[in-house]
């Protein structure tokens, strides 16, 4: 099986810290030429000279070596068995929602990512497969919420956008106890600040296209698993729906991957200055960050997470005031997205979950006046400057 390879560089990856398995997973070298850089095989098919004898890549979508490089990579980022890469966040998290048949009821956090939200209320619902939105800081609202035919929990920490802290471990071993499989959207940490399967998570799901990927260039998904039988139903899945990453994706995924301790140890630095120096302005009501001490997860997240990471929301009153602030703003991106090496601001209410109704997202927290933050890699003083500047407009 494709995923079992073993590159030519295969290391004990346990015995390094973080930083160096970010560069040296086993997969790092082709293991067909020994180039340092896993080539693009740009090929849909394979020759297969002995039918008798079907070799290791036949199809494409069933498997590319780059591809399969890419899948090597998370899972050993992540510390899962086996890795699929998908053509976006959306089609690894949908590949890991189809697991389930039909009549099955899933609980997810209410904090959710607007696409994920909307693909559980308006594609999964068609397919008999029902959601509930809880608060999942409060174990005991997950708790009520399971039902006989409940077969999932799907959960994100820090939560998009109001970066809620879910205790993972927690909710794991409820789940567990309960039979339940536990999905986490990984995207606003990656692997270098958190690692749901060492926490008991069955899925990891991620948006590559955010930290992984971290150059706002490619949109790709990925999604790691804790054992072979769930290893075997997603390739199950990514086979037969065919949302597959093409091999020069997968290469900019991993070429991206390569640099991802260094960009999140600089944009958490700055995202820390950034948070303080936002929560002292006058013309900030709120912030939400783990990384500040009056945040009421910080205790949970440090437990579970190696920092804050570089995402942070914060109040500034309604769409007047952010249109003034928007149009001072000279760094930042106004744009979706985040995780990327220049920093993005973003507008949630009528961005990323425009497509939640207005009362759902009131009663999130999602004012008009809130912003989301992605901090980058501008030096600071730049970006703190910058701010202080826009700010003055409101
Ligand atoms: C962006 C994002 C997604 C969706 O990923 P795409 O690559 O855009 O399909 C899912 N979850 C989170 C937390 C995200 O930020």
């Amino acid at each position: 099986m494709a995923s079992e390879r073993q590159g030519p560089g295969r290391h004990a990856p346990d015995r390094f810290s973080f930083e160096t398995l970010n560069l040296h997973t086993g997969a790092e070298v082709d293991p067909y030429t020994g180039a340092a850089s896993i080539p693009i095989y740009q090929a849909s098919t394979f020759h297969q000279p002995d039918f008798d004898h079907p070799p290791e890549f036949d199809y494409a979508r069933s498997g590319n070596p780059t591809r399969v490089a890419l899948e090597r990579v998370i899972a050993e980022l992540e510390g899962g068995v086996r890795g699929f890469a998908f053509a976006s966040g959306m089609a690894a998290i949908t590949a890991a929602l189809l697991l389930f048949p039909a009549g099955s009821h899933i609980v997810a956090c209410e904090d959710i990512y607007g696409g994920t939200y909307r693909a559980l209320t308006r594609v999964f619902a068609r397919l008999g497969v029902e959601a509930t939105f809880v608060d999942a800081t409060d174990l005991d609202r997950v708790r009520a919420a399971i039902r006989p035919n409940t077969r999932a929990l799907y959960l994100e920490t820090p939560s998009n956008p109001t970066l809620r802290i879910i205790d993972l471990a927690s909710a794991c071993a409820l789940a567990k106890e309960r039979g339940l499989v536990t999905i986490v959207d990984n995207t606003f940490m990656s692997p270098y600040l958190q690692r749901p399967h060492d926490l008991g998570a069955d899925i990891v799901v991620h948006s590559a296209t955010k930290f992984l990927g971290g150059h706002s260039d490619v949109v790709a998904g990925l999604a790691t698993v804790a054992n072979e039988r769930l290893g075997a139903e997603m390739y199950l899945i990514q086979n037969g729906f065919g949302g597959v990453l093409g091999p020069y994706d997968s290469w900019l995924v991993m070429r991206g991957i390569k640099t991802l301790s260094v960009r999140m140890r600089q944009s958490q630095s700055s995202a820390q200055a950034i948070a303080r120096f936002l929560q002292d302005h006058p013309k900030v009501n709120r912030v939400y960050y783990p990384g500040l001490p009056g945040h009421p997860g910080k205790a949970v997240h440090d437990r579970q997470a190696k920092g804050p990471g570089a995402v942070l929301s914060f109040d500034i009153g309604g769409a007047d005031e952010v249109r003034r602030f928007a149009a001072r703003l000279r760094l930042p991106l106004f744009a979706v997205s985040l995780g990327a090496a220049e920093s993005i601001l973003s507008y949630p209410a009528r961005m990323s979950h425009a497509s939640m109704p207005p009362d759902e997202r009131a009663r999130r927290g999602i004012t008009d006046g809130l912003l989301r933050l992605s901090v980058g890699l501008e030096a600071e003083a730049d970006l703190l400057a910058d701010l202080e500047q826009a700010l003055q407009a409101v």
